[in-house]
């Protein structure tokens, strides 16, 4: 019986450092000049498309980083990447949605067609917007379980609806939100095994990476950390990944299986 590889989803959430909102007046941005450059570089070497969902405030602040991903493809990931989306009023969530999307389209000139939400709070309001905007898809679910990450606990539990919606397209996870920032965490043994454990049950793996989680610092409110082994880890895992699975973009896993 020959067995048909499986699949990865892979995709980079392009938030840089002004998500963390304590360095929203700063005009340089380390993570977005560090990271970016390092994911382009390993799709380029290995002749891979992904897709970046990025925030249109970044684009038009820094567009000389965002140029890089110019034969990829662009997902939107709202206009200035706030937190509690869900919380905003209707024409809020409109205006962060439309406002990325014409962005990206004046800079890429391509039209967005998958969405993700800030920080995976998705809604069905949000669903509605994109639909009419005619989106192919939303990958903002992330299941998770344990309790202590509670707002992502609470989303998901409350929006289990969208997760059925064949317009949606959920992140897998392991009781936690399975990405590149979990697996740093875990370091690179135990993330493969956890890899292999889920590909046992899933014939398509959707993870997300940050461009964060290819430079070797972590921010907080105390300032800048240094944190050891993150692009070794993240490039080592990406590798195994691309051994392991085809890799695919949205739009390429779109064209292919629906
Ligand atoms: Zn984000």
């Amino acid at each position: 019986m020959i067995r048909l590889p499986n699949s990865v989803i892979l995709s980079f959430d392009v938030d840089g450092q002004r998500v963390f909102d304590f360095f929203d007046n700063s005009n340089k941005d380390i993570l977005l000049e560090h990271g970016l450059p390092k994911a382009v570089e390993f799709l380029k070497s290995n002749n891979l498309d992904a897709t970046f969902f990025t925030v249109g405030k970044n684009i038009i602040d820094f567009p000389k980083v965002h140029e890089k991903l110019k034969e990829f493809e662009i997902g939107n990931h709202t206009y200035s990447h706030p937190y509690f989306l869900t919380q905003k009023t209707f024409s809020e969530k409109e205006f962060e949605i439309k406002k990325a999307h014409s962005i990206i389209e004046d800079f890429y000139g391509t039209t967005p067609k998958m969405f993700r939400a800030p920080d995976y709070q998705i809604d069905q309001e949000t669903i509605t917007i994109l639909k009419g905007m005619d989106y192919r898809g939303d990958s903002s679910i992330v299941k998770v379980l344990v309790p202590f990450y509670l707002r992502y606990c609470i989303n998901y539990f409350k929006q289990r609806s969208i997760a059925k919606d064949p317009f949606e397209i959920p992140l897998t996870s392991f009781f936690l939100p399975f990405n590149g920032t979990t697996a740093i965490f875990y370091g690179f043994e135990l993330t493969r095994l956890i890899f292999e454990y889920l590909l046992r049950f899933n014939k398509v793996i959707n993870i997300n990476f940050h461009e964060r989680d290819f430079v070797n610092i972590k921010i907080n409110k105390a300032g800048f950390w240094r944190r050891e082994r993150a692009l070794e880890t993240t490039l080592k895992f990406l590798n195994y990944m691309h051994k392991r699975c085809n890799i695919l973009s949205f739009r390429q896993y779109l064209n292919q299986y629906h």
